[in-house]
């Protein structure tokens, strides 16, 4: 029932405007609240607002990212097989690869999204959930989809979410669209963003942003 909520708000015109998706990167912005209301009797307020206030989007592309643009990175389309994370382009903060900075690891598996605390996070394809981490040292609340694309398997991996925003549990089918989770900092993060990791044979991390690029044109 939760996903059929979330589902029908996706289709809200006002969620997919361009003026709410830029809306939607400021944290504590109203406008995301928007994609938040069924949530209004969960738990997850209280694990909203503790990095808000020290929080901010990097607009910037690190030296030597392969792609220039920083917000609307991709353009997602609602009917394709395989989509992107958000339904809505939204700014891509770090990228895939060898990155400097403290604290962070010294390669970066995947790319991190940041369209803002809270918002919902779909599937990126049909598949069957093969893994769900709670409190995971790096990972945080963290779940791994996998799933059979162009004969190959695919795992896709969704990190730091808030912690118990996933409804799903390992062994759930799921299709392209489901509700998988809400971004959130949980893990090694310093504020709100989706860590999205793409596995080629389930195990080894290529670039999210080239491979999505490759199979969905957008
Ligand atoms: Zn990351």
């Amino acid at each position: 029932m939760l996903v059929a909520l979330l589902m029908g708000t996706y289709l809200l015109p006002a969620y997919a405007a361009p003026e709410s998706a830029a809306n939607a990167v400021i944290p504590g912005e109203p406008a995301q609240l928007q994609s938040l209301r069924v949530f209004s009797t969960s738990t997850m307020d209280a694990d909203t607002s503790a990095d808000r206030d020290s929080f901010t989007i990097t607009k910037t592309v690190p030296a030597g990212a392969p792609y220039s643009r920083t917000d609307d990175t991709f353009a997602n389309n609602p009917n394709s097989p395989i989509q992107w994370p958000f339904l809505v382009g939204a700014p891509i903060s770090s990228w895939f690869g060898y990155r400097d900075c403290d604290g962070c690891p010294t390669f970066h598996k995947g790319i991190d999204i940041n369209p803002g605390m809270g918002t919902p996070i779909q599937a990126i394809a049909d598949g069957v959930v093969t893994e769900v981490g709670a409190n995971d040292w790096d990972y945080g609340t963290y779940v791994i989809i996998t799933h059979q694309i162009d004969g190959q398997v695919i795992g896709s991996r969704y990190a730091h979410m808030i912690e118990g925003s996933s409804p799903l549990v390992v062994g759930d089918v799921v299709t392209v669209g489901t509700l998988v989770g809400q971004v959130g900092s949980t893990g090694i993060s310093t504020g709100a963003h989706l860590h999205f990791e793409i596995l080629l044979d389930g195990v080894t991390p290529t670039d999210p942003y080239a491979w999505m690029k490759a199979k969905i044109g957008s």
